[in-house]
């Protein structure tokens, strides 16, 4: 059997850092590997040949030699999950889906893929398999009962390229024992965490440090959801990483109450935890009390996270702004928190309903869900559900404002400003070689500081002092971070108004500088009098001038660079000679690639070279080419 598994494209967010880790980072080309898919090779029998290709690094292969392809994902992955099924499914393979999407809501599926993996995969995987091997696959693997997290295995971590993540992941337990509203994990992984035992975790680790891997990151959504079983985990790790001299720097998501044990914060430092993210939601206690999340209550968020940083940990959280109780005042306040508190990784999203949650019931009862939207993407501008008070538009203007502030130059260096007068002695100290640290500074200093003119260079060098040369590290990661939400930020949150006009007439010069070298129907621009997002469409057919892509290259990176277009460019067929000056096209505009679509012919598949992960491929069915 030869099994294919992918990691679908995620679509830009906060989280994807793609400025960091296309213009900073030296070599990388996503955050995070998918550890699940890692988990669902080593689950699948030895006899198979399995494949995992993220697409968010690598290019999705159009004609694969597969039986099966199996495809995972969260909820943000969903749009391009269903592309993949569709595609790989009408080419013949039987087609599995599974991952966070699939679990939450199995039924959306079923008449998407040939099977639906639901839940955790530790036992419903190998039957599956079994299933399969016999000739009688069923179409739903449902998990019902509890796995016993001490029977997974150690992941396939040699089926990925870690060298090109800034971060190898891994899991230590699964479940919370609290009950936020809007959450998503205690529906999924339940109220009782399950954890897996050292023994393990010392396998999984030694796995990684033979890969190579320096920065790990426990993916649990609460590693101390049982306190006592995680301090003997940390005390394990410190001795892990006395015995081995501190290879791993690490990095997990807890509850904020870890503010309020020092022997856990002491044994985080000793395990050499550079930092922890948290779920913070808001600085309003009547906000908190209405989601549930009590254990914030316990103190002053401000103090707790201060006392996080008094041990040399740094934090990293997530807000959410449209509670029912939270009005236009709730944005600043929440601004004002955040730059009090230092924390530049702040992730402010939007109150969404996820399916299957008591918020998600609640809003059905009360009428407030929107069916249009499915509340998966929290910073998407649009929540699933209807606020009491504040309108719609309201809400997007409130909520860009808040953003727009955070990010400024003034915003960046004044939290880092803050978080250092508490965090004196940060665990974190770059992780990187002395050459790869030179590189990183110098790239910060050419494409981040410098561009942003005097008002720039002027807030970085107010963020280095008093300078400390044990901090230095943090504030320009911390600005490295910063730079890279702005850039998030500036493509899709404050992207010109609709009816911006094309006042340098770039649309004008784009038609004048390529149209000549297409024939008459071969380039379409759907909105010619607004500038704000454009689409292009360009069809690359037979009668094609060879001059076209020297001549277009140029007008198109502008048209992008200034503009929220959108570009397509339809590749049917082409002259053999035509392909590398393609390809040079492609490169010019990868930068821009989440804006380019690209829909290749038959003939073509396969004989690119170039990467095409950093764009999206339009997976158009061929006729004719179905079945292997
Ligand atoms: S603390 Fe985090 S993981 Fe636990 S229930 Fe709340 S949101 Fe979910």
């Amino acid at each position: 059997m030869r099994l294919l598994l992918i990691n679908p494209r995620l679509p830009e967010s906060f989280w994807s850092f793609k400025w960091a880790v296309n213009s900073i980072l030296p070599g990388k080309r996503a955050v995070n590997p998918p550890l699940g898919l890692a988990t669902i090779a080593a689950l699948t029998p030895e006899t198979w040949e399995v494949v995992i290709v993220d697409e968010n690094i690598e290019t999705v292969p159009l004609a694969p030699n597969t039986d099966i392809v199996g495809i995972g994902g969260m909820g943000v992955q969903l749009s391009r999950q269903r592309e993949l099924l569709a595609y790989y499914r009408a080419r013949g393979h039987h087609v599995v889906v599974g991952g966070a999407a699939a679990s939450l809501e199995p039924e959306r599926y079923l008449g998407l893929a040939d099977t639906v993996v639901a839940g955790e995969a530790e036992y419903t995987w190998p039957r599956f398999c079994r299933d399969i091997e016999a000739g009688h696959p069923q179409a739903l693997y449902q998990e019902t009962g509890t796995v016993d997290l001490a029977t997974s295995p150690v992941p396939r971590f040699d089926l990925l390229d870690l060298s090109k993540y800034s971060s190898a992941t891994l899991q230590y337990s699964r479940g919370c024992p609290f009950t936020c509203e809007f959450c998503d994990i205690i529906v999924m992984f339940g109220r009782k965490p399950r954890t897996k035992t050292s023994d393990q975790i010392r396998r999984e680790l030694d796995s990684l440090r033979q890969l190579g891997a320096r920065s790990v990151f426990f993916v649990d959504d609460n590693m101390i959801g049982h306190k006592r079983r995680a301090k003997a985990l940390l005390q394990f790790l410190a001795h892990y990483q006395q015995n081995h001299r501190s290879p791993f720097s690490f990095g997990t998501e807890v509850s904020l109450d870890l503010a309020q044990d020092d022997e856990l914060l002491a044994l985080f430092r000793a395990a050499h935890f550079g930092w922890v993210f948290v779920g913070i939601e808001s600085s309003d206690p009547n906000s908190l009390k209405e989601t549930g999340k009590t254990q914030n209550l316990r103190e002053d968020p401000l103090v707790a996270v201060r006392r996080i940083y008094s041990h040399g940990i740094d934090v990293l959280a997530g807000f959410i702004v449209g509670f029912d109780n939270d009005s236009p005042a709730t944005f600043e306040q929440q601004r004002h928190f955040i730059t009090e508190a230092g924390i530049q990784s702040a992730m402010v999203g939007l109150l969404a309903a996820l399916p299957r949650t008591a918020l998600h019931a609640r809003m059905a009862r009360e009428g407030r869900l929107r069916v249009s939207e499915d509340g998966f993407d929290n910073t998407s501008l649009r929540s699933n559900i209807v606020h009491p008070s504040i309108d719609d538009e309201q809400m997007v203007t409130l909520y860009r404002t808040l953003y727009r502030r955070l990010l400024s130059d003034q915003g960046i260096s004044q939290r880092i400003r803050n978080k250092s007068r508490y965090l004196t002695d940060p665990v974190y100290g770059g992780g990187y070689h002395l050459g790869e640290g030179i590189g990183i500074l110098g790239r910060l200093l050419l494409r981040g500081i410098l561009p942003g003119g005097l008002s720039r260079i002027h807030h970085f060098l107010r963020s280095l002092f008093p300078f400390r040369p044990a901090v230095f590290p943090l504030v320009i990661s911390d600005w490295i971070v910063g730079l890279s939400m702005r850039a998030f930020a500036r493509d899709h949150l404050w992207y010109p108004a609709e009816d911006t006009p094309d006042e340098n007439g770039i649309l004008d010069q784009v038609q004048a500088a390529i149209g000549n070298h297409l024939r008459r129907d071969e380039m379409w621009v759907s909105q010619t009098t607004s500038f704000a997002a454009p689409e292009l469409t360009i069809t690359l057919g037979a009668g094609l001038s060879r001059w076209f892509f020297p001549k277009a290259a140029r007008p198109l990176c502008r048209l992008l660079d200034r503009s929220r277009a959108r570009l397509t460019l339809k590749a049917r067929e082409m002259p053999e000679g035509y392909l590398p000056q393609f390809e040079r096209l492609l490169s010019r505009l990868a930068g821009h690639g989440d804006r380019v679509f690209v829909e290749l012919g038959g003939a073509l598949r396969g004989r690119m070279t170039i990467d095409l992960s950093r764009f999206n491929v339009v997976l158009a069915p061929v006729p004719g080419e179905a079945g292997q």
